[in-house]
């Protein structure tokens, strides 16, 4: 055999055991299936959780989530008890080194982030924002986002059943928390979907709709479902995805009898029409990846829809390592059938430094899985470049490493530069981390913007 940097080898997946947790000691397998006790047991805040733990998280572990809650976190807390389990899933609470793998954890990492994980140093970079992909700008009616020709993405709602702390919508996603508030759609729901409706059906050239949200798992599942049904009754509308991380955070609804028998009746629809309806979730380690999420995968797939995708987030301490993004692609693909699709950068949203990856690793990472998985499953790293859309992160036009500013060009216009001749010819930028510049781009941006205030 040659040494490889990645050895690859087919790994059984595992449903952790969730009575090693003393809050679900006495939690049924019949309960745990179920995607109402799952619902009804999230954890939504810290005395939740230290119920879960029972006393084998220290305390400065509890302390240092409360001052992010108050100083920093952008979304409030929501972990179904699925997520949960997928958590150092090799140690009991009552081991002694617990604390240290919770705080090392790559799920615990992006999903209860704690003040000690962010930079003191800059916490935000200066050119970040709310809304950071300026989505709510291009909203054709309100909720719709008609950013690229061909394609949309219909927001049906602000919900999810988990809220991970990097969400890229934490403008307008789950709850307000200590220091963000959340911008509130001014339709009703049902105005808001019919609104959306009527503006597809007057556009023929959108081909393409992304059901999001939030998380499409939070509608009831009889307005998605004639949501997706007046959808399949536009003729150009050709591709329809719906968009779910609770696919992997809670496999357990996409597993009821109702939904599945929901969505036969759409794929058989849109088989007699022509049309892809796909699943993409968002999925970032391979820990997550659990016999209950392969079963919900292969169950979607066997309604009869086109596929099932993961897009991906690239988080430092959760997945900035080629091992790790190589073991989540093949736990993806070998059994759970979820094609890798996208790694997407950290969005330049506030407080994310401590995720944010630069350019320049994620072109390193993106070269250093090359070969491993097959082509058509290997996944592409993108740039979500404000104002431009996604470009594979080596489509960069210029790149200043001391500044780390990447420069971007793009080949349409998005929906807010219908009457912009120069829309084409513009650069686009996005930024790197500022604490990975060299000294004298760091020294750039302290004058810039005056030296960040450290936090002790
Ligand atoms: S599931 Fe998606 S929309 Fe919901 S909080 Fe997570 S990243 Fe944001």
């Amino acid at each position: 055999m040659i040494d490889q940097p990645y050895a690859y080898r087919h790994k059984e997946l595992v449903e952790p055991d969730w009575q090693r947790l003393p809050g679900w000691a006495e939690v049924s397998p019949q309960d745990w299936a179920s995607a109402q006790w799952q619902r009804a047991h999230c954890i939504k805040n810290i005395r939740q959780l230290r119920h879960v733990m029972g006393d084998g998280l220290d305390e400065r572990f509890y302390a240092d989530l409360e001052r992010d809650q108050a100083e920093r976190a952008t979304m409030s807390m929501l972990i179904p008890p699925q997520m949960i389990n997928t958590m150092v899933p090799g140690l009991s609470p009552a081991d002694q080194s617990f604390t240290d793998a919770f705080y090392a954890d790559p799920v615990r990492r992006y999903m209860i982030p704690v003040f000690s994980d962010r930079r003191a140093d800059w916490p935000s970079h200066p050119e970040a924002s709310r809304d950071s992909l300026h989505e709510a700008e291009m909203w054709a009616v309100e909720g719709l986002t008609h950013r690229y020709p061909t394609k949309v993405l219909a927001e049906l709602l602000p919900t999810c059943p988990q809220y991970c702390g990097h969400c890229t919508r934490m403008d307008l996603v789950g709850n307000p928390t200590a220091v963000i508030d959340k911008h509130k759609f001014e339709l009703s729901r049902d105005d808001r979907l019919a609104a959306m409706m009527d503006y597809l059906r007057r556009s023929p050239g959108v081909r393409d709709v992304v059901v999001s949200g939030g998380d499409v798992a939070n509608l009831p599942w009889p307005r998605l479902e004639s949501f997706v049904a007046g959808l399949l009754e536009i003729e150009n509308i050709r591709d329809i995805r719906l968009a779910t991380k609770a696919l992997m955070g809670l496999p357990q609804y996409w597993l009821t009898d109702e939904v599945r028998a929901g969505m036969e009746r759409l794929a058989t629809t849109a088989r007699a029409r022509d049309v892809s309806i796909a699943i993409h979730t968002h999925v970032n380690s391979a820990q997550s990846v659990t016999p209950l999420v392969a079963a919900a995968a292969k169950a979607m797939l066997e309604t009869g829809i086109r596929d099932v995708r993961n897009q991906g987030v690239l988080l430092r301490g959760t997945n900035d390592k080629t091992e790790q993004l190589l073991d989540l692609c093949f736990a993806l693909l070998d059994d759970a059938k979820i094609m890798p699709y996208y790694f997407y950068m950290c969005d330049m949203i506030p407080n994310s430094e401590h995720w944010r990856l630069s350019l320049a690793e994620a072109q390193q990472l993106q070269h250093d899985i090359m070969g491993y998985l097959p082509g058509f499953a290997t996944p592409r790293f993108i740039c979500d470049v404000p104002y431009v859309g996604k470009r594979w992160v080596h489509q960069v036009a210029r790149y200043d490493r001391e500044l780390g500013i990447s420069y971007w060009t793009k080949n349409y216009r998005t929906g807010v530069e219908a009457d912009d001749e120069l829309a084409l010819q513009r650069e686009h930028e996005y930024y790197d981390p500022i604490y990975l510049l060299p000294e004298a781009g760091q020294e750039h941006w302290r004058t810039r913007v005056g030296a960040p205030v450290a936090v002790a």
